[in-house]
């Protein structure tokens, strides 16, 4: 199923991200995470890609498969394409049509010092046009409400994500945000320049320290200062952060289903225990 067909009737979604386990063996002990997330019963689940190697790409490949033929959920594989080549981005599409695959996110991916660059896609509009017209994949793309930390502002941030949107991205998918109000006005921005395609709101709910450490270094978005009061409070007590960092996310949440999002795309750090205490909280919100 193309996931771009939810949205047609007017259907909002709920969906997952995880990332396939760094060693191989563990490919087989993700059953456990999936048997919960495919339970919560998404409609679609996004599997990372690793920059760099085929061997990255396979473990994604496979695990997409593993999803849509045993757990019945369609997945999204994320494909990155600035250290690839046409010939290796042709190979990793001719194995995502073998293996079912119908939704790509297609991705830039981030400038790495230690892996060559190609030079056939420069950017993920490149890589979308390339994959909706030469393999008819349902494309989605990626958003950043608070802008991407290479942006040159606001105004370049959506001209860019306009040719994105032309170039075949059907959905696009935000990065994480802890403020709403930086997404409504990002949602906005896009209104005004015409991009009329389901933008799905990024969550990660915050609930380990060291995790937010690494936010602060790896994205821009930033912090309420009712947030930064939790961590601030909470950040020494393990149980009391993930109670917190829960709460909170669920707040952005229901504000953000009743003020007429496509839908949740919920960072799940492969911890069923984060999408299942999710779901539990909107069960009954429509
Ligand atoms: P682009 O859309 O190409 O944009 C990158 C930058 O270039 C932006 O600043 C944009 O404004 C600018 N730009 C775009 N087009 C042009 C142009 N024509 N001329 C000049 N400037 C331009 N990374 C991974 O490695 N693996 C993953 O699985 C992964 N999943 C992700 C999922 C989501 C939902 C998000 C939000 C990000 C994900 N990333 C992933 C990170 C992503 O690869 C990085 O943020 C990367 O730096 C940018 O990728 P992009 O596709 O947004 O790039």
């Amino acid at each position: 199923m193309r996931v771009s067909d939810i949205y047609k009737t007017g259907g909002r979604s709920l969906s997952f991200e995880i990332f396939p386990p760094k060693k191989d063996s563990d490919l087989d002990n993700i059953d456990e995470t999936l048997d919960v997330l495919c339970e919560l019963k998404p409609d679609f689940i996004s599997v990372t890609f690793g920059a760099g190697g085929s061997s990255n790409c396979n473990k994604t490949i496979k695990l997409a498969q593993k999803i849509k033929e045993k757990y019945k959920v369609e997945p999204v594989v994320h494909l990155t394409c600035l250290h690839y080549d046409r010939a290796e981005i042709d190979c990793f599409a001719h194995a995502l049509k073998e293996a079912g695959v119908e939704n790509v996110l297609a991705l830039r991916g981030d400038h790495r010092d230690d892996i060559p660059m190609k030079n056939d896609f420069l950017y993920s509009s490149d890589l979308a046009k390339y994959l909706s017209e030469k393999y008819d994949f349902c494309v989605l793309g990626a958003c950043y409400p608070e802008c991407h930390p290479e942006s040159d502002g606001m105004v370049d941030e959506i001209k860019h994500l306009k040719a994105k949107v032309n170039a075949g991205a059907e959905i696009l998918i935000s990065q994480l945000f802890f403020d709403n109000d930086a997404f409504f006005s990002f949602r906005e921005k896009c209104e005004i320049a015409d991009i009329n395609v389901p933008i799905l709101p990024g969550i990660m709910p915050v609930v380990k320290a060291a995790q937010i450490r690494r936010m602060v270094s790896m994205c821009n978005a930033t912090f309420p200062e009712r947030f930064q009061r939790i961590i601030d409070r909470y950040e020494d007590n393990k149980e009391a952060l993930f109670d917190a960092g829960m709460s909170y996310a669920l707040s952005q949440i229901i504000d953000l289903l009743v003020s007429d999002t496509a839908g949740i795309h919920l960072y799940t750090m492969n911890d069923p225990r984060i999408a299942r205490r999710i779901c539990e909280g909107i069960k009954n919100i429509v």
